[in-house]
């Protein structure tokens, strides 16, 4: 068994129930969990006889629990940069993404996730959602366990033509696209699901994913959801991604998207949406009833003018009691996989378009990106804080550098989350929302 103590950590941000941020602590992992938290005179006392197969100094390090990534692309990994900047959402899905998936074969695909998963880990981020392959679920799953991160996967699926398609599509790339159906379709997910689930000693989890919107039809939309059931696990799609697909909808069906999900008895608390831009103030009480969750992507709606900041209701879901997570969609769309820059844009975005410096507090975007994002990977019983018995995800930064000097609060201090007064609407109304003590103000 292996026991690493990190021994007198500068600045602890547990992201506890407490949001507890402590100083001059210490960590005792053993194998894979933290067995213990604590001041480090006390951790020292109580471990003084014990012998460590490592030690980690804390000094100048700010620890904090590994970034969870609640909506990422693992197979678009090597399209960085390969997309114009000016693009809508559904050129950028037909014209672009699909025709860069149609050419990633399975070595593609593996060495992709490997970067990834390398990129992920520099930046602190140590679980993701991945939207799933188009290839075999086994070599990405074989990828993932290699680059050692922690994992939510699936075969992504899709199972209606769009009427109209671009030109250049082959029969090769349809096929590769999309099932003949949505019972086809649910049976290779669940097939995905029963051999893979669970691979690396729980470290990589598969869902039944889909794509979702207009290439997935309304059984697919809900069969899902009933077949992750059935399997116990969870699934995702993209689902009011632009207020085109709003359009859309309400011209072929008299309502929005998440109305329409409501209708046909797709949504649940297995199931996370993504992006959700386009969204009535009612809607919010719909999924705030049925549990489901939504991963929120800043970068892409910067990249692809999707309208978060007009349009947008994300901190209204937060005070309704959605749980609301953050992704970087991917290396396409958001240039990189560091999700210290979606939480600095989560932080910074609403307080500028509303014109109010209390909108999304510091602490609370932390949150969002750690055990808000647990929880939408249905996975914050082992992940997404830093307490006796959860996984040993921890990232520690280095506060020995210019940038990071002069920690004054520390959750600003990773240079990004700027300004943390918690009066008006801060965590305090989020935590009313949600049924939490109030965290404690710094005046
Ligand atoms: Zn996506």
């Amino acid at each position: 068994m292996s026991k690493i103590l990190i021994r007198g950590i500068e600045a602890l941000l547990t992201v506890n129930h407490d949001n507890a941020v402590l100083t001059d602590q210490s960590i005792v992992v053993e194998d894979d969990r933290i067995s213990a938290v604590g001041p480090a005179d006390q951790i020292e006392q109580q471990y003084k006889d014990q012998e460590f197969s490592k030690v980690i100094s804390g000094s100048h390090r700010l620890a904090m629990p590994g970034m969870v990534d609640a909506h990422l692309h693992l197979s678009e990994h090597l399209g960085r940069a390969l997309f114009p900047d000016q693009l809508s959402t559904r050129p950028w899905v037909f014209n672009w993404a699909k025709p860069l998936y149609a050419a990633v074969d399975t070595e593609a695909e593996y060495i992709g996730t490997l970067l990834a998963g390398i990129e992920m880990i520099k930046t602190g981020t140590t679980c993701c959602l991945d939207m799933g392959t188009q290839n075999d679920v086994g070599n990405t799953v074989k990828a993932i366990t290699e680059a050692g991160f922690r994992c939510v996967t699936g075969r992504h699926a899709a199972d209606v033509k769009p009427a109209k398609l671009p030109a250049h599509w082959t029969q090769e790339m349809i096929d590769h696209h999309f099932f003949p159906n949505h019972e086809v379709a649910l049976e290779e997910l669940g097939r995905s699901v029963r051999e893979h689930n669970n691979s690396a000693d729980g470290r990589v989890r598969v869902w039944v994913n889909i794509e979702g919107k207009e290439p997935c039809s309304p059984e697919l939309h809900a069969g899902s959801r009933a077949l992750a059931e059935e399997l116990g696990v969870g699934t995702t799609y993209h689902i009011a991604s632009s207020i085109e697909e709003a359009r859309v909808s309400e011209e072929k069906y008299g309502m929005w998207p998440v109305s329409r999900l409501k209708e046909i008895g797709a949504l649940g608390s297995n199931l996370v949406l993504a992006h959700v831009v386009a969204i009535r103030d009612e809607e919010i009480g719909y999924l705030a009833e049925a549990g489901t969750k939504v991963a929120f992507c800043p970068g892409t709606s910067l990249k692809i003018a999707k309208g978060a900041t007009k349009i947008g209701k994300y901190p209204e879901m937060i005070d309704a009691g959605v749980t609301l997570a953050l992704g970087c969609d991917g290396s396409a769309a958001a240039g990189s996989l560091n999700q210290m820059q979606q939480m600095y844009l989560m932080a910074g975005l609403f307080k500028d378009c509303r014109m109010d410096p209390f909108q999304v507090p510091a602490e609370l975007a932390l949150r969002l990106v750690t055990i808000e994002g647990a929880k939408a990977l249905l996975w914050d019983d082992e992940i997404g804080s830093i307490e006796a018995g959860k996984k040993a995800d921890i990232v520690l930064f280095n506060l020995n550098t210019p940038r990071l000097g002069a920690l004054s609060r520390p959750h600003s201090g990773p240079g990004l989350l700027g300004h943390t007064r918690l009066r008006r609407h801060g965590p305090d109304r989020w935590a009313a929302a949600h049924g939490r003590p109030q965290a404690s103000a710094p005046g």
